[in-house]
């Protein structure tokens, strides 16, 4: 029987809590709906690493340990010092003295070693995110001839920014030995496709040899837009949410990040700063939240912009505040998709600003969960990938300008009912368009050149396919 073969750096093993970041939700109708197996790291880090396999149904989940010096280098290393900050377009955080890729590659060596134990010849093998990108060159030198694609979570820079990465030349081109490359955007995979055509000389998004092509494409991932707005619902009647919309005088803003530099969370600050002091009539009116669980946070620049962080949120409190309201509340703790739906239906508005994001799930979460009777207003960076399905209904910032992102606050705080129910209008048809459940399949029919997923022709298919080029 086909099976689905996902693999990712984190799995979301069954019983265990959320350990795959968003992958489990993105991922949920199709470890419902097809047989799969889901391998990757398994968290720990081990002197003597061992595989482990947990069956739930018709899906197994395989762990793999992985060492100190695996950790230091793939993970911590090469994935989130180089290739993170360069995919977000910052040179300037790349830690270029860690352009060692050895650890990465042996990393992705060994998940190979591990597929290869396992993997039947009609499984489909989907890929997932930057700490894979040789993983399928790595199959094909052990002679596997399935049908392989890979997903970029995050963005694609062009061409000019990813080389400056120190041997990109023996990375990025390994993307070629998969069938299918997809992408978050059509200008990330634009941005590929221009990198290709640079380096490589090649001419056309379709690529490869003899009978195999390499293609690109964009998937945009959604959420369970119908299930959050349920969610909404209920939790905005939690006794959290109503102890928080108490506290609050006026109105409230909400921001909910990974406290990441991508983010762009310190000049957010700054825009609310300049937003106070341009408009003292809505002093006491208003207070923002901030919701931002630390991460990553052994690696320097996160410890650093935390600080920052909590420098400039106390600033704008020491500056602004009286003695019944402050502006700002600065909360360092993850909560739960329960009350995190319930906060963002209580606020007026959202402040979604990153720098660089690949999609911004909180802005597609923001909009799910609102009251389409009386919504809030996205306040969303042009530079996230949400930017480019919700062009119509968010106020779309440059984050890099505190000026007109602290215009845009004022804008959402004095928007008529009227207004804020047609761009919520808006932007919930696009949401319903592009829904996660349907995102699985969309990406495995593209995979595999069908017009809709059928995993048994698929298993036929890829039976049949041709060896790849060497
Ligand atoms: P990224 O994947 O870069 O962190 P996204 O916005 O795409 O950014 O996804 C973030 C996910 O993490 C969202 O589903 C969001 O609800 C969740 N999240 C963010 N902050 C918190 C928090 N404080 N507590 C719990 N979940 C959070």
């Amino acid at each position: 029987m086909a099976r689905i073969f996902i693999i990712s750096n984190r799995v979301a093993t069954p019983h265990a809590g959320l350990h795959a970041g968003g992958l489990e939700v993105v991922l949920k109708a199709t470890l419902k709906n097809h047989p799969c197996v889901w391998l990757g790291w398994s968290g720990d880090i081990k002197r003597h690493p061992k595989t482990r396999t947990v069956h739930q149904g018709d899906n197994s989940f395989i762990v793999s340990d992985l060492t100190q010096e695996d950790f230091e280098e793939y993970y911590s290393g090469f994935a989130n010092r180089v290739l993170w900050p360069i995919l977000h377009y910052r040179l300037d955080l790349a830690e270029f003295s860690r352009r060692d890729m050895t650890g990465y590659m042996r990393v992705n060596d060994h998940f190979a070693d591990e597929m290869v134990k396992v993997l039947k010849p009609d499984d489909i093998v989907w890929v997932h995110d930057y700490h894979l990108i040789p993983l399928a060159r790595a199959l094909r030198a052990r002679g596997l001839h399935n049908r392989i694609g890979f997903f970029l979570h995050i963005p694609m820079p062009p061409p000019e920014i990813i080389t400056a990465m120190p041997n990109h030349e023996n990375l990025l081109p390994s993307l070629c030995h998969y069938d299918l490359v997809g992408f978050q955007t059509d200008n990330d995979a634009a941005n590929f496709a221009r990198y290709l055509a640079n380096e490589l000389g090649t001419p056309s998004r379709r690529l490869g040899t003899g009978d195999r092509v390499m293609r690109l494409g964009a998937f945009p991932v959604g959420i369970e837009t119908r299930t959050f707005t349920r969610l909404a619902r209920r939790a905005v009647k939690t006794e959290l949410v109503l102890k928080v919309r108490e506290s609050v005088p006026g109105m409230l803003m909400i921001g909910v990040d990974r406290l990441d530099y991508s983010k762009g969370i310190t000049l957010r600050l700054e825009a609310y700063e300049r937003f106070l002091a341009a408009h003292p009539e809505w002093h006491g009116k208003v207070t923002y939240l901030q919701i931002t669980p630390r991460s990553r946070s052994q690696i320097k620049e996160y410890a650093d912009m935390e600080q920052t962080v909590n420098q400039t949120a106390g600033r704008i409190n020491g500056a602004f505040s009286d003695a019944s309201w402050s502006p700002v509340r600065y909360v360092n703790r993850p909560y739960s998709r329960t009350a995190l739906a319930g906060l963002y239906r209580a606020a007026r508005a959202a402040l979604v600003t990153p720098l660089r994001d690949g999609m911004n799930l909180v802005a597609k979460e923001y909009v799910a969960a609102q009251d389409a009777a009386d919504p809030g207003v996205l306040i969303l960076s042009r530079f996230a990938g949400a930017a480019a399905e919700f062009r119509d209904g968010a106020l779309l910032v440059n984050p890099y300008d505190p000026d007109s992102v602290g215009a845009a606050i004022s804008r959402a705080m004095a928007m008529p009912k009227d207004e804020r129910k047609s761009r919520h209008a808006a932007l919930y048809a696009a949401l319903l368009r592009n829904d996660i459940s349907k995102w699985g399949d969309k990406f495995l029919s593209a995979l595999m050149g069908t017009k809709s997923f059928n995993l048994e022709e698929a298993g036929r298919m890829s039976q049949n396919l041709p060896a790849p080029p060497h």
